[in-house]
């Protein structure tokens, strides 16, 4: 054999070798069989997490937790509310698309990761916490435990039902989904957790803003969205100091959760996955509260995800939470079928998101947006009108430049998404002590 043939066969065999070495790389980055933890911090807005760049401390566990994990530095979600926003994590599918929204529950054709889990042998179980996600919805498909008895209760409670059923079954496969409330207002942080309010105006009208009830609340912040009620920069940061002090409450009890898997010895063989389903605004647009923009103050959230054996990484790309579902799956090795998202461990660059709000009053969709994380278009169904934003030099969303721009491109990926979904008719599930409580928590007005 020549000397150049000889060359030749072994670059190929070394090529083989190295194909070999990554794919088997590959297959141990993968987590077969794993457990899956998704801790839901309800109301957390990305930008006021430690490893988010927040100067506050308001999240040292979950900070620790990204240290070692995969974090996405720009994910968005499908929905600003509770109900739409957990049902796309859960199905992979657009808001329209599941159907469930405030007026609507998850229909039964539709398959739940819990679903596919629990036919994988796995057990499964849901502690959630606020009204939103109450049984009559329907999230619980798949679930063999769906506990929603802690209703805005603050997150002790959620945390300890949760070690309780972790206690029981971590000797199985399981998937676990605890969702804690906190940061949701009223913002009244627990005792020993208001550690970061310096207020001391007796007679502001925000002074008792931590010890109004949840309906007194929603009426004053409602009041300071529509301008009824004026405050200063001192109130406002106020309120948000105790925001972010109830953070720091529910970052507390991610830590005794994740703690627990160390403890328990699982960590090796648990995917963990902390996200919020969506933000909340303190003036960002002149408004309060959230479900009432689809502005990224309500929409960008943190993704935090561990896989064992994955590397740490920082990923700058877009993503959604319609990828969780397809994640975990992959991470897991089980195939997946007519799912809106994609797998994040498979893919690079940034995905484009698009967002669905609904009217409170209206029970129509209302406001359409995709960003592709250079730029971001926001239809208004009600108005007939559009919004466009360059996110690279106007990351907060305050110039419009639609009647600068052709933004062709954008125009059309929008209209694509939207043409193509496969619309779900929900029905009304809400009764008239339902549709009170909505009222209180600011999702009718
Ligand atoms: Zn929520």
């Amino acid at each position: 054999m020549k000397r150049k043939n000889i060359i030749i066969l072994l670059s190929v065999f070394l090529v083989l070798i190295a194909i070999a070495y990554l794919s088997s790389n590959i297959k141990a980055d993968r987590c077969p069989g794993c457990n899956v933890l998704l801790i839901s911090i309800d109301t957390l807005r990305a930008d006021h997490v430690g490893a988010y760049g927040y100067e506050r401390s308001t999240t040292p566990n979950l900070d620790s937790l990204a240290s070692g994990a995969i974090l996405f530095e720009n994910a968005i979600s499908q929905a600003p509310s509770t109900l739409p926003s957990h049902t796309s994590m859960l199905t992979s599918l657009y808001p329209s698309e599941h159907g469930a929204e405030i007026w609507s529950y998850l229909g039964g054709s539709k398959t739940t990761l819990a679903e596919i889990l629990k036919s994988r042998s796995y057990s499964t179980a849901a502690f959630v916490s606020g009204s939103q996600l109450n049984k009559s919805y329907n999230l619980g498909q798949g679930f063999d435990t769906y506990d929603d008895s802690s209703m805005e209760k603050n997150a002790g409670n959620v945390t300890a039902l949760s070690l309780d059923w972790l206690s029981e079954h971590y000797k199985e496969k399981f998937f676990l989904l605890v969702h804690l409330f906190d940061p949701h207002h009223p913002y009244s942080p627990p005792e020993g957790y208001n550690v970061f309010d310096t207020f001391n105006d007796t007679k502001s009208v925000v002074w008792n803003a931590s010890s109004l009830s949840i309906e007194d609340s929603t009426g004053l912040l409602l009041g300071i969205r529509s301008g009824r009620v004026n405050i200063t920069e001192k109130e406002l940061e106020h309120l948000i100091s105790l925001y972010d002090g109830e953070i720091r409450h529910a970052d507390y009890n991610a830590g005794i959760l994740l703690d627990r898997v160390g403890k328990l010895g699982i960590a090796n063989r648990t995917i963990i996955i902390i996200v919020s389903d969506h933000g909340e605004e303190f003036k960002d647009h002149g408004g309060m509260l959230h479900s009432h923009t689809l502005y990224n103050e309500l929409l960008r959230v943190p993704l935090i995800i561990k896989v064992p054996g994955m590397p740490a990484a920082r990923i700058g790309g877009q993503a959604r939470l319609i990828d969780i579902m397809p994640t975990v799956l992959d991470a897991l090795g089980i195939a997946a079928e007519n799912l809106r998202g994609v797998s994040l461990l498979k893919t690079t660059g940034s995905l484009d998101a698009y967002s669905e709000r609904f009217g409170n009053a209206t029970r129509l969709l209302a406001e359409i947006s995709l960003s592709t994380g250079k730029e971001k278009i926001i239809y208004s169904i009600q108005r007939g009108s559009k919004r466009i934003f360059d996110l690279e030099s106007d990351p907060k969303e305050l110039v419009d430049i639609a009647n600068s721009t052709g933004a062709i491109g954008l125009d059309k990926k929008l209209s694509d998404v939207f043409s193509s979904l496969e619309r779900e008719q929900g029905k009304s599930v809400i009764n008239k002590e339902q549709e009170e409580r909505l009222r209180s928590l600011g999702y009718m007005v």
